[in-house]
């Protein structure tokens, strides 16, 4: 079958804060809404709790990370941001039943063709994007044979080292906390082996575009901010998922992005 089966179908993208769309899987997404699928995206948390950079205030946080959420899903062509308002940094458990029943509701009323989200390693064993893969798995299991396929995204293991390396070259130091703190090779350190690989590289620019609306999130000569597109397509051109042993209705989507 086609890709052309996926025109008109909907595909639902769980994540835990504003900016993990872009990052994990944004080329992806631009990919699909190019097919003509409406790409959903489930945000569990406003990421109000975030390390940041810029005039934002800590307790305004969460308003300014929505704005940049709805730029970025501009670049990516999304059409629709569900923002829940869960407790960023407590997502593992912190009202489980309720993000749970909410899952539930939002897969039964878009009804996806696919679903994506965290694999168990959460990228980077981030607690938050444990806790979301969690609940999204658990929700796609009660539904039985009659969920949709689920995606797991991770992330190439090296990539990051270099981005992070390519940066500090032209003198960049990482801040002391948040994001780019990370050991840079906890990415995708032990993510279970990726079994399907999407060419972004038309669409890395987009990709690029939207991480950098998350600006709260970027500091001065950021990797992002300076990346010139070979490094980017090198580097970010490829999005890496595999699907979920479950049982599962429906025709397989993001294989057919593969080529
Ligand atoms: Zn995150």
């Amino acid at each position: 079958m086609s890709a052309a089966w996926l025109a008109g179908r909907t595909v639902l993208a769980v994540f835990a804060h504003p900016d993990d769309e872009s990052l994990a899987c944004g080329g992806t997404l631009a990919r699909l809404a190019d097919l003509g699928l409406r790409v959903v995206v489930m945000c569990a948390s406003h990421g109000e709790r975030g390390a940041h950079t810029g005039p934002a205030r800590n307790d305004q946080l969460g308003r300014v990370r929505a704005v940049e959420m709805r730029d970025a899903a501009a670049a990516l062509g999304i059409a629709e941001v569900i923002l829940l308002n869960h407790p960023d940094g407590d997502l593992r458990w912190a009202e489980v039943s309720e993000f749970n029943a909410e899952l539930l509701l939002f897969i039964r009323r878009y009804a996806p063709a696919a679903i994506i989200t965290f694999g168990d390693d959460g990228l980077y064993w981030h607690l938050d994007h444990v806790g979301v893969h969690e609940r999204t798995t658990t929700a796609v299991r009660i539904l039985g044979p009659s969920a949709p396929p689920l995606y797991y995204v991770t992330m190439l293991r090296g990539i990051m080292p270099q981005i992070v390396a390519a940066a500090r070259e032209r003198g960049w130091t990482p801040p002391p906390k948040g994001f780019w703190s990370l050991e840079p090779a906890a990415f995708g350190l032990l993510a279970a082996p990726a079994t399907i690989t999407i060419d972004v590289g038309d669409w890395v620019s987009r990709k690029v575009a939207a991480i950098l609306s998350h600006r709260t999130q970027m500091g001065i000569g950021h990797p992002f901010a300076q990346i010139d597109d070979a490094d980017a397509r090198r580097w970010l051109g490829t999005e890496q998922f595999h699907r979920a042993d479950l049982p599962m209705t429906g025709n397989l989507v993001l294989e057919r992005l593969c080529t």
